[in-house]
């Protein structure tokens, strides 16, 4: 079975190297890019507008109700399920959650229905989205030289290639520390990159060993009392002279590992690295190679290199999954390395997908949602759609003109916020082409001729009868 990536976007909420980031920021997720958290003052109430959400003060206060039962290991075996209209701020909150539980938290949104893959077996893609929610992050220890340089000097000889002409082979720098001189004898690449940051004498430097890495970091202690302070920065020299910096490199998701497993490149890049973990020769992910990949995580976290970061996976339209797929992910939950599972659904009574006669609220069989925990969403006023609008303007730099909040906000009532967030971008492309600078009445009135809400599109239909012998 091979392990396809799947239609939804993985993402780490949070800045990660491209390399790293199971994919890039999604539009999804930047229809969200307001959302901050989920704006609770410390006692765990919601405040009117915070961390980007305005109103649902309910739903956003049982979500944090939730992340303090999350943070102290008390929600285990359990999931949340959202439930609410279209459009009413599940996806935000589940992200808001994220956001709640840590700065790099893995948030990994998926569809109900992106189970129903061709290539893939349904279980398989409810495995991949757990697995793409784990994180790990990886901590790498580098050696760093810092110091004044005492002494430059780079080595001339023949180039072997050539035949003619001189190449530095290495340089040899002195470095002065608190700890007395060091002379190192490094690359001549490191010497390049010296000469980039403009060096000299008297200089103190940062030396990554491992990467090359050159940092001008300011003038040393001796030399700065003969030296213009107020033109240079000044700093003092570090204490110790060569430098075991232990940093937290990046989170690496245990999706993006077997993914790197299952066809490993050469390289030196983190992911390659990481790529080559299990001597597998395997090209697909199967059972059996996450359980090496899980080994060697193991291994790492108990060496203390690395730690697991659980994060959250997001499932909307739930009632898209079928019996098998319930059971599943009942068995899941039950993981000990499982993320926060928060599933989301606009269902009311439904059948239960892959039976015939079982009718379950939100269409989820009745075990599964004994270990829900059920926040409902609102709808929202009008005043409230007109905020989220103004806020999304903001957030996308869109200037709006007189009246044209309130009428969004109208549309928002009568349709959905959805439906009032959706006409902001294409407005804005019709005001650009008008050479206004900023959204007006008539772009709005424009889109709204143009695009039909559903509701709209529902009503036409059921008037007109069209489409019905499709
Ligand atoms: P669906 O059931 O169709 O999946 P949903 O309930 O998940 O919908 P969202 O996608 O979260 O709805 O919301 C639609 C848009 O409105 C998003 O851009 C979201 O960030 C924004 N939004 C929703 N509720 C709020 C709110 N209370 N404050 C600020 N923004 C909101």
């Amino acid at each position: 079975m091979t392990s396809t990536p799947s239609t939804s976007t993985r993402v780490a909420h949070n800045a990660l190297p491209p390399s790293t980031l199971s994919a890039g920021r999604s539009p999804q997720i930047s229809s969200h890019s307001h959302i901050k958290g989920l704006g609770l003052t410390p006692e765990g109430f919601a405040t009117v507008s915070g961390a980007g959400f305005i109103g649902q003060t309910n739903a956003r206060e049982a979500c944090g109700v939730v992340v303090d039962l999350i943070k102290s290991r008390k929600f285990s075996g359990r999931a949340l399920l959202l439930v609410g209209a279209p459009g009413t701020g599940k996806t935000a909150l589940a992200l808001g959650v994220s956001h709640e539980l840590g700065a790099k938290v893995p948030f990994c949104p998926m569809v109900g229905s992106e189970v129903y893959s061709a290539e893939v077996k349904k279980t398989e893609v409810l495995a991949e989205a757990f697995r793409r929610a784990i994180g790990l992050k990886i901590k790498e220890t580098k050696n760093v030289y810092e110091g004044e340089i005492t002494e430059l000097t780079p080595t001339e000889a023949e180039n072997p290639l050539s035949g003619y002409g001189k190449t530095v082979s290495h340089v040899v720098v002195g470095l002065k520390t608190v700890k007395g001189t060091k002379q190192l004898r490094l690359d001549p690449t490191i010497y390049e990159a010296i000469l980039k940051e403009k060096v000299v004498v008297g200089d103190v430097i940062y030396i990554e060993q491992q990467t090359g890495a050159v940092k001008r970091v300011g003038r040393s202690d001796a030399y700065a009392s003969s030296y213009d302070l107020e033109a240079e920065t000044y700093v003092p020299l570090p204490k110790g002279d060569v430098h075991k910096l232990k940093e937290l490199v990046q989170i690496v998701t245990l999706g993006d590992l077997d993914a790197a497993n299952a066809r490993p490149q050469g390289g030196q890049d983190i992911m390659s690295v990481m790529g080559s973990l299990v001597k597998s020769g395997r090209t697909e992910v199967t059972e059996k190679l996450r359980r090496e990949v899980n080994k060697v995580v193991q291994g790492y976290v108990e060496q203390g290199v690395a730690e697991v970061v659980p994060g959250v996976v997001f499932i909307d339209e739930v009632h898209m999954l079928d019996i098998e797929c319930f059971t599943y992910l009942n068995a899941l939950l039950e993981s000990p390395m499982a993320p926060t599972v928060i599933l989301a659904t606009n269902r009311g009574q439904a059948l239960v997908r892959g039976t015939v006669d079982i009718v379950s609220p939100h269409g989820v069989p009745v075990d599964l949602l004994d270990r829900c925990m059920i926040v409902k969403t609102d709808g929202y006023t009008r005043d409230q759609i007109g905020k989220v609008v103004q806020l999304r303007a903001t957030v996308e730099g869109l200037k709006l003109g007189e009246g044209v909040v309130d009428r969004l906000a109208v549309e928002g009532e009568k349709s959905s916020l959805r439906y009032a967030l959706q006409l902001l971008t294409p407005a804005s492309i019709l005001a650009q082409l008008g050479g206004r600078t900023q959204i007006e009445l008539e772009d709005i009135g424009e889109m709204r001729v143009l695009f039909l809400d559903a509701k709209t599109s529902a009503s036409n239909l059921a008037e007109s009868g069209e489409f019905n012998d499709v």
